[in-house]
């Protein structure tokens, strides 16, 4: 166990502290976990992803929470959010796999995907997980493999509301060209089919906007949108038992931006959503798919500085790259830098963070106020902990680093770094190249 036993500082972003100059996270000092655990290395702290979850509980109280296991699917993370009594939104039979073993019960198992495979489509009817459809040859390849298996499967379809969410165009998926979902204009039509089919039940009506969302009107917007297809659902005489309305709430990367929080996510939609299932008289269970908020800020990626140069900028080279955090080099996304083992010194000049990796765009932090950095120092990338470790690649022969858990000034390992070996794990060669 590492202690940390004088008063906190000052606190930034909420749960990290600054102790001894030092950036502290779940009551433990970043230097020390990088001595232990070496670098890189992300580092969550598990009273944090609790507390996330539990705001959105409560913002929804009448809601289930599946949670978007996409953002970050560690083990742990899943274990931990099953015991609070989250359900799950998944993407792949892999995520499935992770999320049953990780104790979250079928009943709050949504399966997504626009492209499932036979397999996938398969195993969702043998367990017996909701499915949400996203094209019509997939309504029908379910169909023919519930009624062989003389089974029924509870389904939704993926709606494309056609609404724009205002954010990254490589994170919006409800707008009108975008690859997810049957396009609002062809739903009624689909759930008339689905209706007669053998094997299949609609039983709920999925979508999702988009992801980085700062804003709630495109939330209120599609609320509408979607009650007006559940009207007309209804009026075919099929009784929706769930209504799923995504999710994509942003948070703040940047230390003076504002986001929404889940009670602003909830007053977009939660009167939309009460006042018209009223006028229906049906009563149908609002699932809420978050992921992002749940852990983003959870988590940091701690990274030892190997060189600085000064060249056209002041070049801080790290031992991470975007093979562990794509989010910067794909998404132009922000991630706030602290000088970890100089956390509250004052800043002294303008540094560009880069990572190891052979490719220009390996860059995490462009033109940052830091104190004076130099090789050997820590640097604590903030927010890492949703679409972090879980896009993570061994991109430029680069093993994935560790995970740890934190929590009340203790730590423990909830996943190993991989070593060189894990490079050659899966290969062969053939006999002729022996
Ligand atoms: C990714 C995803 C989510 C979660 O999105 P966040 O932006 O992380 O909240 C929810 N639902 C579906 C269908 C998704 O694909």
């Amino acid at each position: 166990m590492i202690t940390v036993n004088c008063a906190p500082m000052f606190t930034i972003k909420n749960h990290l502290e600054i102790r001894n100059n030092h950036l502290v996270i779940g009551g433990v000092d970043a230097t020390e976990l990088a001595e232990r655990y070496g670098t890189p290395l992300y580092v969550t702290n598990e009273s944090r992803v609790v507390d996330n979850f539990s705001v959105y509980r409560k913002a929804f109280p009448d809601a289930d929470i599946y949670y978007a296991a996409k953002a970050n699917g560690s083990f742990a993370i899943l274990r931990m959010l099953a015991r609070e009594g989250a359900g799950a939104d998944v993407f792949s039979y892999g995520e499935l796999y992770m999320a049953l073993l990780a104790g979250i019960p079928r009943e709050k198992i949504l399966f997504n995907g626009n492209s499932k495979t036979n397999f996938e489509l398969q195993k969702a009817v043998d367990i017996g997980v909701k499915v949400s459809v996203d094209s019509r040859d997939e309504l029908h390849t379910l169909s023919e493999i519930a009624q062989h298996r003389e089974k029924t499967i509870e389904i939704a379809f993926r709606v494309n509301p056609d609404v724009s969410p205002n954010t990254h165009p490589k994170i919006s998926t409800g707008l009108r060209t975008s690859k997810f979902g049957i396009p609002a204009g062809d739903v009624v039509n689909i759930y008339g089919e689905a209706k007669e089919l053998p094997g299949i039940s609609p039983a709920g009506i999925h979508c999702h906007i988009g992801s980085q969302i700062l804003d709630t009107a495109p939330f209120k917007e599609m609320a509408e949108k979607m009650m007006d297809l559940v009207e007309k659902v209804t009026a075919l005489g099929i009784e929706l038992k769930f209504v799923d309305f995504g999710s994509g709430l942003g948070i703040p990367y940047k230390k003076d931006e504002s986001a929404p929080t889940p009670y602003d996510h909830a007053n977009a939609i939660l009167p939309v959503f009460r006042e018209r299932t009223e006028a229906l008289g049906i009563a149908p269970k609002l699932i809420i798919e978050p992921g992002r908020y749940i852990v983003a800020d959870t988590t940091i990626l701690l990274t030892r500085v190997n060189t600085v140069k000064k060249a056209a900028k002041n070049f801080v080279g790290v031992d991470a790259g975007f093979n562990l955090l794509v989010r910067p080099t794909m998404y132009d996304s922000y991630h706030y830098a602290v000088v970890a083992n100089k956390a509250a010194s004052p800043s002294d000049d303008t540094y560009t963070i880069v990572g190891p990796i052979c490719e220009t765009g390996d860059i995490f932090a462009k033109d940052r106020e830091l104190p004076h950095v130099e090789k050997g120092d820590l640097i604590a990338l903030l927010d890492a902990g949703a679409y972090g470790f879980s896009m993570s690649s061994q991109y430029n022969g680069r093993p994935r680093c560790a995970e740890v858990l934190v929590k009340d000034g203790e730590a423990d390992v909830i996943r190993s770094a991989e070593d060189f070996g894990d490079l050659l794990a899966k290969q062969k060669l053939p006999a002729r190249l022996m």
